[in-house]
């Protein structure tokens, strides 16, 4: 088995990959999804001057001789706007969110006013009111016309907001791949199975499943296949067919009973990598076709875990249109003694300080111990001396 750096595999499959369609959906379809079209400001935020206090709206300029304010009408937020007019010493009781008069340059918030019974109000500290008091002005914020968000932006609640505001019923989104996800192993039963003394429950489809979910991508079926040559052929050919991302756990190493690389070797399919310098997740693979990207991802729980975060997750953001999707770096507490040959992902806890430290499994075959870990970083080979330095940035991925 050839090896190549993760680097290497990271390219293999990019170069791979085809952007999924987009599609119109209606905008409160659009949680989760990538936005494929800019979006710009249709009007000025705010669109006209704002009240920001409920109070009332005066000229600055009659601060130095009022003593007492005239209140010539009631402006709710919604009502089309007023002025103060010719009159002297006039003021407009407004609320939050109206349109200041265009004759008012400072709102008075009620809290700084007392009521008169004469239809007048007069303020407590008339020195401590300026110009511009409370006024949201047209165009502050951002300019008509202005791209507020980008191609490529995952749809979070202010997103939505954004584009609701600007009004969009409908969004251009990423249209959801048709995804299947199969386990191999003929020790694996169901969970809802008690196993016998030599079997163990599955938990790397429904892992697989959980992380996909939660970076809202769906899954279409999810299979598991025994290791038999030939239910993995015809299963594989079947769901291969019917997908457009076929995720594999299992039976991709070097054992008598793992079928699936061979299997995929005689389909109509490009095998790009099997088998990475890394540690875990040594046997890796990804094939491909024009229409189907195939990632074999190790059994062994921790290793299929990180081969997810670390391979598959980015390469499905980058084809959902997902822009930004480098990972992000943390720096480590400690030094660790290098390793010239293999890439290493440990798994890493935050520490207040902002700093991650290391928190290693047991063995390779411990996916209990990740529970603690927020995470894990990425070190490349290296032969320095001490490979990462206290306080040297590193690549990380957060455990979904
Ligand atoms: P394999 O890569 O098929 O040789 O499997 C390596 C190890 O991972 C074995 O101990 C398997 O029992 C375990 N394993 C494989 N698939 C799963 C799964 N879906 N859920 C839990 N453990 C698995
Ligand atoms: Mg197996």
């Amino acid at each position: 088995m050839k090896l190549i750096n993760s680097r290497e595999a990271d390219d293999l499959i990019f170069e791979s990959l085809c952007q999924v369609e987009a599609i119109d959906l209606p905008l409160l379809n659009c949680a989760g999804k990538i936005l494929r079209e800019n979006i710009h400001a249709d009007r000025p935020f705010p669109p006209f001057n704002r009240a920001m206090m409920d109070g009332y709206a005066i000229r600055s300029i009659d601060l130095s001789t009022v003593a007492a304010f005239d209140i010539i009408a009631e402006l709710p937020a919604g009502a089309p706007p007023v002025e103060i007019g010719n009159i002297s010493g006039g003021c407009i009781e407004i609320m939050t969110g109206a349109v200041v008069p265009s004759d008012s340059d400072c709102i008075i918030p009620y809290e700084l006013t007392n009521k008169l019974d004469n239809g007048q109000v007069a303020l407590k500290n008339s020195d401590q009111h300026n110009s511009g008091d409370f006024i949201h002005t047209v165009g502050s914020d951002q300019a008509e016309g202005t791209l507020l968000l980008e191609k490529g932006s995952v749809l979070g609640s202010r997103e939505i907001a954004i584009a609701a505001t600007c009004g969009h019923v409908h969004l251009k989104v990423s249209k959801m791949p048709s995804i299947t996800i199969v386990s191999t192993g003929d020790e694996l039963v169901d969970i809802k199975q008690i196993p016998l003394a030599h079997q163990i429950r599955r938990s790397n489809d429904v892992a697989i499943v959980a992380a996909l979910c939660r970076s809202h991508i769906n899954v279409k079926e999810s299979v598991h296949l025994p290791d038999d040559l030939e239910a993995v052929q015809s299963q594989l050919q079947r769901v291969i067919q019917q997908s457009d991302f076929v995720i594999i756990s299992g039976g991709i190493s070097m054992g008598n009973k793992d079928y699936v690389p061979a299997v995929l070797d005689t389909m109509n399919l490009e095998k790009k990598i099997h088998g990475v310098a890394q540690k875990p997740g040594k046997p890796f693979g990804f094939w491909s076709s024009e229409s189907t990207a195939i990632f074999a991802l190790p059994g062994n729980p921790l290793s299929a875990l990180v081969c997810l975060h670390r391979y598959v997750l980015p390469a499905l953001r980058v084809a959902l249109g997902q822009s930004q999707v480098k990972p992000s770096k943390v720096l480590l507490v400690t030094d660790i003694e290098p390793n010239d040959r293999l890439t290493r992902f440990l798994p890493v806890k935050f520490l207040s300080t902002g700093y991650v430290a290391l928190l290693p499994p047991q063995n390779s075959g411990d996916f209990v111990s990740i529970l603690g870990a927020d995470g894990f970083i990425e070190l490349q080979p290296s032969n320095r001396k001490i490979e990462v330095k206290g306080g040297e940035p590193v690549n990380y991925y957060a455990w979904l």
